[in-house]
């Protein structure tokens, strides 16, 4: 079967879904692969990068999506992509299908076998190497950072120099999932002190091996929500988190806000008088800009100033680190490939008795199987 890669088409996505080193892996499982001409652009991937790990290049959106058995992209398929889809073709992406029932319809109505990457059973430890949720947090964490640091005007690390001596920066992450725990990592890497929070207790001790202090909320209650995922914590707890909050709004420089709760609104985490009482020259950077922001002055897709804070709401972190993210992203669905080839004989086979299968498989041959039942194995 003929695997195809297209340039991706939403304004501004610097990403490709696949690179030239998995290229070839994906040709020994028996594919021929095809990328859309300067697909990899972006990445700094030229088409003969692909040509040499044994692509072929074809000279645009309509030949390709035509042309190819199973397409591999980054952002869910626009309007136009899916009808340029072949009928009963099969597709593996992004697809968010909960927030995205129209474009479930159009599949199903293409006949289309689909694999939304972001409906993988996370909780099977089976199924991190094709984690993409997990690979673009890691790098949107790191690079969230990295536009603190741009945005900040001091060193991150203390020096004593003869020039004088400077404090290290002080970095509070709110939420210490996947992206918050990278953030933490790449801020104490730099030198910074660090302090993070989060509703479950269960990350102190990551927090702490990544060279950050776990602060607590002064209230006893468990944050967890079922599958390693937060719940919405009550108003008690609420009132004296925003009490540590401000507090921590005054002390340090940088904030860095991941908070996510499932299928909810980001909690409002950083208030606009928390943001006014910081520092001038304080930076924060809002993680859940896509969900309405951990802050209440985010602007999200951009970078404002605030009471002499400067706010970065950017949604496309992954994307501006896009070789890096790219080469991820091919990586897992590779092994996500592989999972759909056991037989390395260049040809998928979609078992749905396999739970990171089933629970990925968002539709198949048109008929709509989202949402999956919970894995049988953890
Ligand atoms: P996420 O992006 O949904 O949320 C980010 C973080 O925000 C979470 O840690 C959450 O607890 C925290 N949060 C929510 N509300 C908050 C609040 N009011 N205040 C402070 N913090 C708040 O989460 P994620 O990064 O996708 O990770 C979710 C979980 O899934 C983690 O436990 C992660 O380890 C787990 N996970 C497991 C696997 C695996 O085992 N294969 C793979 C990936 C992720």
């Amino acid at each position: 079967q003929r695997i195809g890669i297209p340039r991706e088409v939403f304004p501004g996505e610097k990403r490709v879904a696949t690179v030239p080193e998995v290229v070839e892996k994906l040709i020994k499982l028996g594919f021929s692969v095809a990328v859309e001409s300067r697909a990899g652009d972006a990445a700094n991937v030229s088409d003969a990068d692909y040509q040499a790990a044994g692509a072929s290049i074809v000279p645009d959106a309509a030949t390709l999506w035509a042309t190819s058995d199973i397409v591999f992209k980054v952002r869910g398929p626009t309007p136009d992509e899916v009808s340029l889809m072949r009928e009963g073709g099969s597709l593996v992406s992004f697809i968010w299908p909960g927030q995205n029932p129209e474009l479930m319809q159009q599949l199903a109505a293409k006949k289309t076998t689909v694999l939304a990457i972001d409906c993988l059973p996370r909780t099977l430890s089976r199924a991190q190497k094709m984690d993409a949720l997990t690979s673009m947090a890691g790098v949107s964490g790191y690079r969230a950072v990295i536009e603190a640091a741009n945005a900040f005007g001091r060193f991150f690390n203390g020096q004593i120099t003869a020039a004088g001596k400077v404090p290290p920066a002080k970095v509070f992450v709110a939420g210490a999932g996947v992206a918050g725990l990278a953030a933490i990592g790449t801020a104490a890497s730099l030198g910074a002190i660090v302090r993070a929070n989060d509703t479950r207790a269960e990350v102190a001790d990551q927090v702490v091996s990544l060279g950050g202090e776990f602060v607590k909320v002064d209230y006893e209650e468990e944050g967890s929500g079922g599958g390693g995922y937060a719940k919405v914590m009550s108003e008690g707890f609420q009132q004296a988190q925003r009490a540590m909050y401000a507090k921590q709004a005054r002390e340090v420089d940088i904030i860095i806000t991941t908070a996510l709760i499932p299928g909810k609104p980001a909690p409002k985490l950083i208030t606009a008088e928390m943001v006014q009482s910081m520092k001038p020259g304080s930076v924060i950077v809002d993680m859940a800009g896509e969900q309405g922001g951990n802050c209440e002055l985010t602007v999200p897709g951009e970078a404002v100033v605030r009471h002499g804070v400067t706010i970065v709401g950017y949604t496309d972190l992954a994307s501006r680190l896009a070789k890096q993210s790219s080469t991820l992203y091919a990586t897992n669905l590779f092994r996500l490939t592989e999972e759909l080839c056991k037989t390395k004989d260049g040809v998928i086979d979609v078992n749905m008795e396999d739970d990171a299968i089933r629970g990925l498989t968002v539709t198949k041959g048109g008929a709509i199987t989202w949402p999956a039942p919970p894995p049988k194995a953890a």
